[in-house]
């Protein structure tokens, strides 16, 4: 017998949701985003599951790009914040590793090591991160383009702020601001994530780059997966391991900040912040039970939290519980914790054992 807390992995329903990419983009190239060990969902099993399927992949670092050359995935990999430093260039070209390049100071170290490298010019549109100003980039376009041993074309791309408004007009300016500058160079680019691919054509360009949507998670803050046409990718589960009645008035858990208002059956599931649920999730957190909604009780545990049984007098030890997943929107739990599903997905740690179902 093993602890029961997992992380189910529908590979199924991940190249389900490159489909739906497809449909809503079918002219472009699509780079899947699988940085952050594939946003918690293991970036080798992603990587290997939509090989054939996408064209490029984006991770976040040198380090994440070689653990999937490593495992033998050969398409192309882009470096989303580029590199750290000049030795890390001739594995760069040696591994057919794409860079996003953002400071004069990494188009020096490019111009100095003269190595064949696709680079990415990171155009700041708007969000102030990373990038050149737009009227800094036509003269690191042309400088890029001095060496002969860089490989050409340099592309362009960009990043939106405010992706989970749907409606915000900071989108349409940096769209706006993009073509402006793509009328003065005009190269293969990139700028719409996953919002861009539901909500914004304009920002399709020649290359997608949709992160959380594979994962079937909506990226907008007044929405879920279904509503998008996304199939949710990752079911984290667990299940009771202790059930029993406490009388009126009895504190649950640390802090007794939940007493029981009457008689009751509290049950206890082994998965806790520890395993990568939020801490924050206050009492009244949906937790499915043999697939029926239960409120969580009381303050969430290293390795455990509580749950109200009195809708199901009859749950026992080794019922199944499920933390998120296909019936139960991360989307939902992650508001209610006062975060994005982003973190909770990044956050499921590493003595979670990941599950595959294909
Ligand atoms: C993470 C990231 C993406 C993917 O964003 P999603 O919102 O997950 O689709 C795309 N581009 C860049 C530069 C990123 O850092």
């Amino acid at each position: 017998m093993t602890r029961p807390t997992q992380a189910i992995i529908y590979l199924s329903a991940l190249r389900a949701n490159v489909q739906r990419i497809r449909e809503l983009a079918p002219k472009q190239k699509i780079i899947a985003v699988i940085k952050a060990d594939a946003y918690g969902h293991g970036a080798v099993r992603v990587a290997t599951a939509l090989t054939g399927l996408v064209e490029m992949f984006a991770v976040c670092s040198l380090e994440e790009a070689l653990i999937l050359r490593q495992a033998g995935i050969d398409a192309p990999i882009l470096l989303l914040e580029g590199f750290f430093s000049a030795d890390e260039l001739t594995t760069i070209a040696t591994q057919k590793i794409e860079i996003a390049v953002h400071t004069q100071g990494q188009v020096d170290s490019l111009l100095a090591a003269k190595l064949p490298i696709k680079v990415w010019l990171k155009v700041d549109t708007g969000m102030h991160r990373l990038g050149f100003l737009p009227d800094e980039v036509e003269l690191a376009w042309k400088r890029l383009n001095q060496c002969d041993v860089l490989l050409k074309p340099i592309s362009l791309m960009s990043h939106f702020s405010s992706a989970d408004e749907r409606d915000s007009k900071i989108n349409m300016e940096q769209i706006r601001i993009f073509d402006e500058l793509r009328k003065k160079i005009q190269v293969e680019s990139s700028l719409a994530n996953s919002a861009g691919v539901l909500a914004w054509s304009a920002a399709h360009y020649q290359w997608v780059r949709p992160g959380i949507m594979l994962y079937g998670v909506s990226p907008f803050s007044n929405t879920v997966a279904k509503d998008e046409g996304l199939q949710s990718v990752m079911q984290f589960q667990s299940a009771l391991i202790s059930v029993k009645q406490y009388r009126k008035g009895e504190p649950i858990g640390y802090g007794a900040t939940w007493r029981c208002p009457q008689a009751m059956p509290v049950g206890v599931v082994a998965a806790g912040y520890a395993d990568g649920y939020p801490r924050h999730a206050p009492s009244g957190t949906p937790i499915l039970v043999n697939g029926r909604r239960v409120p969580l009780i009381g303050r969430v545990s290293m390795d455990m939290l509580a749950v109200d049984l009195r809708s199901q007098p009859n749950a026992k030890i080794g019922d199944t519980v499920v933390l998120w997943g296909r019936n139960l929107p991360v989307e939902e739990i992650a508001i209610l914790s006062g975060t994005i599903a982003y973190e909770l997905l990044c956050h499921i740690s590493p003595r979670v054992p990941r599950i595959e179902r294909t």
